[in-house]
């Protein structure tokens, strides 16, 4: 495609999704602009994270190192607040402390004591969010529900870090009950941490396909890529 035709695409679909998170958020009875989009670029190119840029995007999530370190550094006369969103393998934490803003699938002790201990120390502190398995499959990454409190009260206290919240990737259904029945458990889970007292202000779900049940259901984040960028075509690694 032609650079003006890529241009206009992104902007058009960004546009569109812009419109629908704040419906959602109205008809949740939230305020049109409660909810952060955090726009998915994985498998997409430098350039079309320029373009989404130009109309106004400022944060985008990856999740490879690699593939992200390369695009920052072609990108890096944009403000573009970086937000790591894939698996995190222990070898892995030292740069995603160094590059990134915010990492959101923080699911074990060991990955965050690593984080906290790589995180440069004239940088703000790495927003993290803890990844919750709600869908109950085994093969998905995330901690149980189960281990949530032990996991909230051991990284909250490590420096480098602030904990602003969860963030779960359900089980894909176009059954908007059962999109509705994770997030909710997302949402009772957060609920309960807060009610022990630790200020968190962050609900990090919601996709392409499901976002506006997620938003119903009180996502303050939601992260959405093919609905923006189109079909993703580069095979993902
Ligand atoms: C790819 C991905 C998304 C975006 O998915 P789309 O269906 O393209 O919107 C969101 N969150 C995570 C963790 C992802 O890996």
């Amino acid at each position: 495609m032609a650079n003006e035709q890529i241009m206009t695409t992104i902007a058009g679909r960004l546009q569109a999704v812009r419109t629908r998170i704040q419906r959602a958020a109205v008809e949740a009875g939230r305020h049109e602009n409660a909810v952060t989009l955090v726009a998915v670029s994985k498998a997409q190119s430098a350039d079309s994270i320029r373009q989404a840029y130009l109309s106004g995007q400022r944060q985008f999530g990856e999740n490879y190192l690699q593939e992200a370190l390369d695009k920052q550094s072609e990108l890096a006369d944009l403000a573009i607040e970086w937000h790591f969103i894939g698996p995190i393998q222990s070898n892995k934490t030292q740069a995603i402390a160094q590059h990134f803003a915010w990492v959101h699938g923080v699911d074990r002790l060991k990955i965050a004591e690593r984080l906290s201990q790589a995180r440069p120390g004239h940088l703000p502190p790495l927003q993290i969010c803890i990844q919750i398995n709600v869908s109950n499959e085994s093969s998905k990454s995330g901690a149980s529900p189960q281990e949530v409190d032990a996991l909230v009260d051991a990284i909250a206290k490590l420096p480098g870090l602030r904990l602003r919240g969860l963030m779960a990737i359900p089980a894909p259904t176009q059954e908007i009950a059962l999109q509705q029945k994770q997030f909710r458990m997302l949402r009772e889970i957060y609920e309960s941490l807060r009610a022990r007292g630790y200020l968190l202000d962050t609900l990090s779900m919601g996709m392409s396909d499901d976002f506006p049940a997620a938003i119903n259901e009180g996502a303050t984040i939601v992260r959405i890529g093919s609905a923006i960028f189109g079909a993703r075509t580069k095979t993902e690694k």
